[in-house]
């Protein structure tokens, strides 16, 4: 493992000089989201995630990002502790740096996750993934899933696809400027458990709508199939 790891930095580090890396500010772009009234303005990590670190590294500055394990701070400066992979989550604003000899569990395009519901707008939700697949991941990961991409049908408000707090599986559909975009657009996918906006108790399926055991609320969601049979 030793020597596996001393030549991918070897290999690292003679690509870097072959480049002549040098980066500048000028490389930060700015992506904008625009939804109703709310417009967040990301800017591009220093580094790409997922790309190889060294320690002593360079990620970002602390007015951009909160560092996160692997990490130290100097002078304003967060850099790389360890040798390892660089995770960026662009919508927390959290980077920390994991040990190659892990093996880092991150989501890819056509991965398939699970994660809960958290801010809410009209036509996009935030996701806190929790896990890809069955197994936990590394690193904190936000993901958006936009009404687009909620299903086939046309879909007139988020609020009858899923609510904040809600546990959802959706696959990965593109990363596109580091951000994760997702979809539900498949039988499997939706709503794994919802709970009542009046009182949280979990939601159960009657018919096409969802219904609250404890005080009678009724209210819409995307589900998926084996709704509220996995367990998380
Ligand atoms: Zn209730």
């Amino acid at each position: 493992m030793q020597r596996f790891c001393y030549q991918v930095i070897k290999r690292f580090i003679e690509q870097r000089r072959n480049l002549g890396y040098t980066r500048s500010e000028n490389d930060s772009v700015s992506l904008i989201f625009h939804s109703k009234g709310n417009c967040m303005n990301l800017k591009s990590p220093e580094q790409k995630s997922g790309h190889l670190v060294l320690p002593g590294e360079r990620l970002g500055v602390i007015e951009e990002f909160i560092p996160d394990s692997g990490t130290y701070v100097q002078d304003g400066v967060i850099y790389s502790k360890i040798v390892g992979r660089a995770l960026m989550d662009l919508l927390s604003k959290r980077v920390s740096v994991y040990p190659l000899i892990s093996g880092v569990n991150v989501p890819k395009v056509t991965s398939t996750v699970v994660g809960q519901v958290g801010n809410a707008q009209s036509d996009n939700v935030l996701v806190r993934i929790l896990k890809i697949g069955p197994k936990k991941l590394s690193g904190v990961f936000t993901g958006v899933l936009h009404i687009s991409d909620v299903e086939e049908r046309y879909v007139t408000s988020m609020n009858d696809v899923c609510k904040p707090g809600d546990i959802i599986r959706a696959k990965v559909i593109s990363d596109k400027n580091q951000v994760y975009h997702l979809s539900t657009n498949d039988k499997g996918l939706g709503v794994m458990y919802a709970f009542c906006s009046q009182c949280s108790s979990l939601l159960e399926p009657k018919r096409h709508e969802m219904q609250c055991p404890k005080c009678g609320n009724v209210e819409r969601r995307k589900m998926a199939l084996d709704y509220g049979k996995e367990e998380i």
